[in-house]
């Protein structure tokens, strides 16, 4: 166990870590503080839910220097949520020393933005869309920044954020330290690691880490016009503190909502169709428990962080098993238990074997399970690639 009285942090980040009643440091955190304080480019790859956010947020506020003006560190993340979230996170850290923090995202009031970055901000955290329209209207000057940080990098890159992390990047042209946090590490990350980092140092956190290691995965198998009578029925027998219910699409998060909202009340929904200020109050009220059951797209599947949820539902399997995993991460956050359950049609057992093939298990069914012979001649996955709005 690490204690962060261990590192060399000031008194007034050891109380802010107090008072969020951060005790120990988790395995990320003991091993990226170090190398990040020390001025050292990271590649950090861990688990969701194992504690990525402070690891870099501790040492960001840390390294700030109140006296000196302009932004210090720049943190890019996929989504709004997440900049909220992250901000939310340096804003606890840095809180005491008296850490300046803001999100720039989309949708919200550029000109409300533009006033409060020249009000003086020390950590600023952004999605690459809204950054990028920031430098071009020249409003933003990211001269004194000494650290970027891209954050859940493999979920930028797959929502096509490659050209625009690499602008930003190269807006950097002074020395500066590049610290990059992802749950997985496709090709692209190598190759952007390569073009700019600095002999980067590679954490990889073991699998024994792995916080789905803590998490219970059940299996139902059911019919595609049962999937909201059985979802229904669950929700009733478990009782979950909290839930999140994964739905493939905007529709279908809209009619399973509905059913829920109809049968149990205390139900609300979220996907990238509504406003922004609309998902970021549906996103504040989850976490504060105002409602149990959050039907929702991946927009809220990737990073958040709720900890309250106790159970994950997936209304609809996709085939792509990683989206599975952050999925399932949404549960069983940091030290806590967690179950997820998966409703399984026919049609969506060979996605189911890619899935199980990850997490090196054999399904456990809460039903009847599907014959052998139903397994056999699962029909192959449908093509990748169609487009679909999250
Ligand atoms: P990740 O980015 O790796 O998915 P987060 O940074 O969102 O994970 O952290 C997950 C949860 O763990 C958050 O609720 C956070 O407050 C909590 N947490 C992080 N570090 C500690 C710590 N050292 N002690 C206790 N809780 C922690
Ligand atoms: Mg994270």
């Amino acid at each position: 166990m690490t204690e962060f009285s261990e590192f060399s942090l000031d008194a007034s980040i050891l109380k802010a870590l107090e008072k969020v009643d951060y005790k120990t440091a988790t395995p990320v955190q003991a091993v990226a503080i170090p190398h990040i304080l020390a001025g050292r480019d990271i590649i950090a790859l861990a688990q969701t839910g194992s504690g990525k956010t402070a690891a870099c947020s501790i040492p960001i506020c840390q390294k700030v220097d109140l006296n000196k003006s302009g932004i210090q560190a720049l943190v890019l993340v996929p989504t709004r949520e997440l900049a909220l979230q992250y901000s939310a996170e340096v804003q606890k850290v840095g809180a005491v020393k008296g850490v300046k923090v803001f999100a720039v995202i989309g949708g919200e009031d550029a000109s409300l933005q533009r006033a409060k970055l020249n009000s003086g901000v020390h950590v600023l955290i952004a999605t690459p869309g809204r950054l990028i329209d920031f430098i071009y209207n020249r409003s933003i000057s990211l001269n004194a920044v000494e650290t970027v940080i891209l954050d859940e990098a493999d979920e930028m890159l797959s929502m096509g954020f490659y050209d625009d992390l690499e602008f930003i990047i190269q807006c950097l042209i002074h020395e500066h330290q590049t610290l990059l946090f992802s749950a997985t590490m496709p090709k692209a990350i190598t190759k952007l690691a390569k073009l700019h980092m600095k002999d980067p140092e590679e954490l990889v956190l073991e699998r024994k880490d792995d916080s789905l290691g803590q998490i219970d995965h059940r299996f139902l198998y059911c019919t595609h016009t049962r999937r909201t009578i059985d979802l229904k029925e669950m929700l009733e027998d478990l009782n979950p503190t909290q839930a999140i219910i994964f739905c493939h699409s905007r529709i279908q998060v809209e009619q399973v909502a509905r059913e829920l909202k109809r049968e149990f009340g205390d139900t609300d929904y979220l996907h990238a169709g509504m406003a922004q200020n609309l998902r970021q109050v549906v996103t504040n009220k989850f976490r504060q428990g105002k409602f149990r059951f959050l039907v929702a797209t991946d927009v809220a599947s990737r990073g958040l962080d709720f900890s309250n949820v106790s159970h994950v539902f997936i209304y609809q399997l996709s085939d792509d098993p990683c989206l599975y995993v952050h999925r399932a991460g949404r549960t069983g956050r940091y030290n806590k238990k967690g179950m997820v359950i998966t409703l399984v049609t026919k049609r969506e057992l060979s996605s189911l074997n890619k899935v199980m093939a990850l997490l090196k298990q054999d399904p456990v069914w809460i039903s009847e399970p599907p014959s052998s012979q139903e397994r056999a001649s699962s029909s192959p996955p449908r093509r990748k690639g169609r487009s679909r709005k999250r």
